[in-house]
């Protein structure tokens, strides 16, 4: 679907009309429309996986007039700005204590190394930090954030990145109209056995947070699925069942999954404080699945506090409300700066056995112990349900480890996944 210009003789100010492939005419925009109305239009056009392409439409710029080409961002209010005003945005910051604004990176699709988890061979962040604010969080220990401290300075006002980490977001607004200008010109494509070609959306963020970061998902998620990319959902928000028509009409190209370590919304949330319940999460998925969209769960990270009965719940849960292609499994790591905020924020909820069975952890022996004892319980619970699991053993376990040494090092290496997903493309 495309956006044209028309100047009318009866009115000084033109139209903005979208036309689709056949060239019929399917609505109109406001002269200067806003984000929601560009995101927004393959859902009122019924056409899932069809993207508004804006680069004739000559939209304005709301700050200089010019119009707006190459890259734009959007004021929080949704209106849209040129690349060059973008630097002149300042961030603001919501009721939540969030501050948001625009992310300058250029990055669109990055190589991953997630293939080593069976999950990826690219990732697409659609913002930089996340509001969800998850205490265990091991994403601003890594040089997403680490290198981008000046970046975060300068547009947000973050002074430690670790610190802050949930108080700031910076949207990739035009990253749908940019990852459309990459895959067009790109020419070779990484599918590693374990990776399998796959396109994961979010790793560094949470892709359904909030309302702008999903219309970014959608955008994104339209334009790999167009290029015959298989997509990844990864989320801790039940908003991603808005898309339901463009997963559908995938078919078979996206798989879906949430992060669920356990189903005590309480538990869950006093150390992920912005994000919704995993109840909610599990309903979500629900739906996605009775969908015929393919489906996977991380369980990620599992608590010390969670017995083995309290393991095969969750997992019977699973198996008959989603019957999803793979359980991904790992626990909870004790390194980092974040561990210490992680206890802390469990005592403040009041959470006070998590707090204590957490401190444990830093003794390593009692933390092999502990990944060994829910590991091993995993497998065997998936086995005995005929629910398939993946293991993620932490390279240190892995290394610390007595028993089984050798099955966890193994676990950790290979290649192949229970999971079916993506079909094999045929090869001509
Ligand atoms: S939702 Fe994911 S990216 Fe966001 S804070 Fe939680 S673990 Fe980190
Ligand atoms: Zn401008």
């Amino acid at each position: 679907m495309e956006i044209q210009r028309c100047q009318s003789p009866r009115s000084d100010t033109p139209k903005l009309i979208i036309r689709d492939r056949s060239g019929q005419i399917r609505g109109n925009l406001s002269p200067t429309p806003k984000l929601d109305e560009l995101r927004g239009v393959s859902r009122s056009t019924g056409e899932p996986l069809d993207r508004l392409d804006v680069s004739e439409s000559g939209i304005q710029c709301v700050e200089c007039g010019s119009k707006v080409t190459d890259r734009f961002g959007s004021k929080p209010s949704g209106d849209i700005i040129c690349w060059d005003c973008v630097e002149g945005t300042l961030a603001e910051t919501d009721q939540r204590g969030v501050t948001s604004t625009i992310d300058p990176t250029k990055a669109v699709l990055s190589s991953s190394s997630l293939h080593h988890k069976n999950l990826c061979n690219y990732v697409i962040n659609v913002a930089t930090g996340c509001s969800h604010g998850c205490k265990f969080c091991y994403v601003p220990s890594t040089p997403n954030i680490k290198m981008r401290k000046d970046m975060l300075k300068d547009k947000a006002d973050v002074d430690n990145g670790q610190e802050e980490w949930g108080s700031y977001l910076l949207y990739r607004d035009d990253l749908p109209e940019r990852l459309s200008r990459n895959l067009e010109r790109k020419r070779t494509w990484d599918s590693t056995p374990d990776g399998r070609g796959v396109v994961m959306i979010s790793s560094g963020t949470d892709c359904y947070q909030d309302r702008r970061a999903a219309q970014i998902t959608r955008g994104c998620v339209i334009e790999l699925v167009k290029h015959e990319k298989p997509v990844r959902i990864l989320t801790r928000s039940p908003a991603m069942v808005r898309d339901l028509d463009v997963f559908k009409a995938a078919n078979g190209l996206v798989t879906v999954g949430s992060s669920i370590p356990c189903l005590d919304d309480e538990i869950v949330q006093s150390i992920e404080p912005g994000a919704p319940a995993p109840t909610t999460r599990l309903n979500a998925l629900e739906k996605v699945s009775n969908a015929g969209v393919p489906v996977y769960v991380s369980m990620s990270p599992t608590y010390p506090t969670q017995d083995r009965t309290d393991l095969r719940n969750l997992l019977s849960t699973f198996k008959e409300r989603l019957d999803p292609d793979v359980v991904f499994h790992e626990t909870i790591n004790p390194r980092g700066g974040n561990f210490q905020m992680t206890i802390q924020a469990a005592r403040e909820a009041g959470q006070n056995e998590l707090a204590d069975e957490l401190a444990k952890l830093r003794d390593r022996d009692h933390w092999v112990e502990y990944s060994k004892n829910q590991l091993l319980a995993v497998r065997e619970i998936g086995e005995d349900l005929d629910l398939p699991v993946h293991l993620w053993p932490d390279k240190k376990f892995v290394k610390y480890v007595d028993d089984h040494k050798e099955f966890f090092r193994k676990e950790r290496n290979k290649e192949d996944s229970p999971e079916s997903y993506p079909k094999p493309v045929p090869t001509t």
